[in-house]
């Protein structure tokens, strides 16, 4: 037996919700609050919807009497969000043999049976899921009409229905199973939505859209979906362009204008005129810019529908604050409304999304945006390219601190192994260059110079490819690209966004170039500089041999009394740059072995510069090469057993102090210590800054004050910070190496099998990536307590790459962080997303729930 539909009528008054009726049933009902002439409506919830899909057969013939004696309706799916999709709208339920002769004799034979054969090709297709092909030949006359009724019939071994309540039903059964099945729910899953999501319909009245002076339907939008500026855009079918297009409307979309050149203010101006005030109502009483679904009748028009305007990144941002400055929406609701992840796409390059994709190569997106050049498989090549104004993909199996040069020079950097901290990750992103790590597929022959795909396809030095940092894949030729914007509504949000946040964002700036980024992403300050790469330069390098083949501590003071003034003079340009904001200038870390050739021919050139023997160069090289770098003779450790590097560094730091001093910059330079793991480290190096700061005074007769810090990046630290501490000013947690120590787990090689690792749920995120709270974040929870304990005003920050990741940034507010430092091109996503988290972060019950531009909910609460 045949149970009654609970149905809900949409009214002004009726009891709907997102939650049950989902959301463009609450639209619609808000839409009629707003007195927008909606067609009568009625929308099934999410409960009855599961029923139907379960089997349950309901009577429809009260829901139908409301639509009149002669229903013609629409059914649409109504999911909690937009985005998560649902099944195909069904339109013209309800048409038969029977509204075929009446509706012919009010609109003409050929208008309605134009609907009809629309109606059942529809319902063959997407209800009966029966082949398109199958209905290709078939045209609006009265023979095609009637061959389709035929092969609906052969193919199904019934007639076409003709009771409208049978129609209903079986639409709606069909679109409700459609919503249950795997692929359905694997996709809504993916875009955010629960395993368990509901889905809602609604059933429209059909407005025709037919008869004179104008009909028609379309949709319309006043503001650019790709910009956000005010731009008319939509499709209109008006009834004249004729029935053949009406049967395929998808084929008869067009912007602006229809195919005789007219607008739709050129047809009919009143109705045009009409949803233009729509438009203003809408955007006021919806608080956004909707995207209007119409039909003209006779000229009289009706709202069908209203979802908010698609759109890019840079669009949403626009939308927002114009919503914002025109009062519409708060500050902080703008704020909200942009997913702080979007925001790469606005600051870089990007592929342009409907450009045809011939992947070559898959890896970690490891930096975001894209660019297309000629492949290289050297740094020299990619100098050499640079030199030449020609643009390259430099491809290498990893890199190395002396491919810094050739990343420099490259437009984008592609690496066999690696993972998301490994060394060509982490300088990718501090220069904001498109970067692919742990490729797999694609063998890297750097001798050869050439990489083979799987199936035997080869690319060679020379080749042009286009490589996608944001998708993490390299594609095949050069593939139309997208320009970043940074508008003036960026800027302004971005104000916004520094107002509402509680928690410093710096950077990790490591030259000149860095910190011009840093300033114009206005980062609070240097959070870190990693002075080593300021040692790669060609005129620095060769000083930088004669310090590491020095034979004895005077040689090497005399090395570094050469370096000292270019050392001076660049943190006299961070100074300089950064205007007064904190720099905290981290001294020489890497193990001394990195600055060294690896090549025979280097070793050559080496010997030549240095007017030593090969072998000489050779037994060095031997001398300093260690079983663990990483583990070895690097940072404080380096700093220890050659104090000179040190107090040359610290000098250049002080005296560039005093130079800025003089110029009006009033400056507290900070000096932080890699790779402690002890407490007697900080004090033997301390007390050699001390006496650096000591005889700088005393020779420029000025005070100045300085701040120690150290990097907490060896579990050892972390458990000693009580006590390192009490010697500090302040500890920043270098959770790369952190990280790597704390899983032990090499972060040049994790790429290898992060993709495994991850899917079968081992680790949940890439540790390397977003922070591992339950692990690493102890260890940093650890230490900040025991820090504080000794040292109530110590002040803690990160600056692993975690520092530009939300997620991380979440953990570092909580813990009570100062700051976090990150890649100079992650600013504006720390600054956004600090801002997302403070406005979040109140009580549950006082949470309205909110929504980012994808519609997903970003707080939930009553
Ligand atoms: C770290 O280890 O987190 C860090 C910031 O230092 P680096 O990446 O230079 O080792
Ligand atoms: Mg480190």
């Amino acid at each position: 037996m045949q149970k009654k539909a609970p149905f809900t009528i949409v009214t002004k008054t009726a009891a709907l919700s997102g939650a049950a009726h989902g959301q463009r049933a609450k639209c619609i009902q808000r839409l009629i609050r707003l007195d927008m002439p909606v067609p009568h409506t009625v929308a099934l919830g999410f409960d009855v919807v599961h029923k139907i899909a379960n089997g349950t057969a309901f009577d429809l013939t009260e829901l139908l009497a409301g639509f009149g004696a002669d229903p013609l309706v629409s059914v649409r799916p109504s999911p909690e969000y937009q985005e998560w999709g649902g099944p195909s709208t069904v339109l013209d339920v309800g048409m038969n043999d029977a509204l075929l002769v009446s509706l012919s004799e009010a609109i003409g034979s050929e208008a309605a049976r134009s609907i009809y054969l629309r109606f059942i090709v529809s319902f063959a297709v997407d209800v009966a899921r029966l082949d398109p092909e199958l209905f290709d030949d078939v045209d609006n006359s009265r023979e095609g009409l009637l061959s389709a009724l035929d092969i609906y019939q052969e193919e199904m071994d019934e007639p076409f229905p003709q009771d409208p309540a049978e129609q209903l039903a079986t639409v709606l059964r069909s679109m409700a199973r459609a919503w249950e099945g795997p692929s359905a729910r694997l996709l809504r899953q993916s875009r955010g939505a629960p395993v368990d999501a509901g889905l809602g319909l609604v059933v429209q009245r059909m407005a025709l859209g037919l008869g004179a002076p104008e009909s028609g339907s379309g949709v319309i939008q006043f503001v650019s979906s790709e910009t956000g500026h005010p731009q008319i855009t939509g499709r209109y079918l008006s009834q004249s362009q004729g029935r053949e297009a009406l049967a395929k409307p998808a084929q008869a979309l067009y912007l602006e204008r229809d195919t005789r050149g007219l607008s739709l203010e050129e047809v009919c101006p009143e109705g045009f005129a009409e949803l233009q005030a729509l438009s203003d109502i809408l955007r006021t009483g919806l608080r956004e810019e909707m995207q209007i679904e119409f039909a003209l009748d006779a000229g009289k028009l009706s709202v069908l529908d209203a979802v908010k305007v698609p759109r890019a990144p840079r669009a949403a941002v626009r939308i927002a604050v114009s919503l914002a400055e025109s009062g519409v929406i708060t500050k902080e609701d703008a704020l909200l409304r942009i997913e702080p992840r979007a925001l790469p796409e606005l600051l870089h390059r990007q592929v342009d999304m409907a450009a045809p994709r011939d992947v070559i190569a898959r890896g970690m997106a490891a930096s975001p945006g894209a660019a297309t050049g000629v492949l290289v498989f050297s740094a020299a090549a990619a100098q050499a390219a640079a030199a030449q104004d020609t643009p390259c993909i430099l491809v290498r199996p990893e890199t190395a601190p002396e491919d810094i040069r050739g990343m420099h020079a490259a437009a984008a950097v592609m690496t066999q192994k690696g993972g998301m901290t490994s060394h060509a990750a982490v300088i990718a992103r501090g220069l904001g260059k498109p970067c692919i790590v742990g490729t797999s597929g694609a063998a890297i022959d750097v001798k050869a110079k050439q990489m083979t795909l799987p199936g035997g396809r080869v690319f060679a030095a020379g080749d042009t490819v286009t490589l996608d940092g944001t998708a993490g894949e390299c594609l095949a030729g050069e593939v139309p690209l997208i320009e970043p914007s940074l508008d003036g509504s960026f800027r302004t949000l971005m104000a916004w966004a520094d107002q509402a946040r509680d928690i410093g964002i710096r950077v990790n700036a490591d030259t000149p170039a860095d910190a011009e980024v840093a300033r114009r992403f206005d980062a609070d300050g240097i959070g870190l500089c990693r002075t080593e790469h300021m040692f790669f330069d060609e005129d620095r390098l060769t000083v930088m041999h004669e310090m590491i083949f020095a034979e004895t501590a005077e040689a090497r003071a005399a090395a570094l009394e050469r370096l000292l003034p270019m050392q001076r003079a660049d943190f006299g340009s961070l100074f300089e740059i950064m205007r007064g904001k904190p720099v905290c200038i981290r001294l020489f870390d890497p193990p001394l072995h990195e600055f060294l050739p690896t090549s025979r021919e280097g070793v050559f050139g080496l010997a030549e510069a240095l007017d030593l023997s090969v072998s000489t160069v050779s037994q060095r090289i031997e001398a300093l090469s260690e079983y663990n770098p990483m583990l070895g003779m690097r940072g404080v450790r380096l700093g220890i057993a050659m104090p000179e590097i040190y107090d040359m560094q610290a000098r250049a730091i002080f005296e560039a102090t005093l130079d800025a001093s003089l110029r009006g910059a009033i400056i507290t330079p900070e000096i932080m210590l890699p790779l402690v793991s002890a407490r007697r480290e900080v004090e033997l190096i301390k007390s050699n800054i001390d006496a650096v700061a000591a005889a700088v005074r005393t020779e420029r007769g000025v005070r100045f004050n300085y701040r120690l810090g150290v990097m907490v990046e060896t579990p050892r630290a972390a458990l000693k910070a009580g006590e390192i501490a009490e010697i500090t000013d302040f500890l920043s947690f270098g959770t790369n190496d952190l990280t790597q120590m704390t899983y032990g787990l090499s972060r040049d090689d994790a790429g290898r099998f992060m993709g495994s690792y991850v899917q079968q749920g081992v680790f949940s995120e890439d540790p390397f990536h977003t922070l591992d709270a339950d692990g690493v974040g102890e260890l940093l929870n650890i230490a900040a307590d025991r820090g504080r304990a000794t040292r109530s005003d110590l002040t803690l920050s990160i600056c692993g790459e975690h520092g530009g990741d939300p997620d991380s940034i979440d953990f570092c507010r909580k813990a009570r962080f100062t700051y976090v430092s990150c890649s100079p091109f992650r600013v504006p996503v720390a600054r956004m997303a600090a801002a997302h988290l403070a406005l979040t972060d109140v009580p549950m019950e006082k949470k309205p729930r909110r929504f980012n531009i994808l519609g997903r909910v970003l707080r939930s609460g009553s």
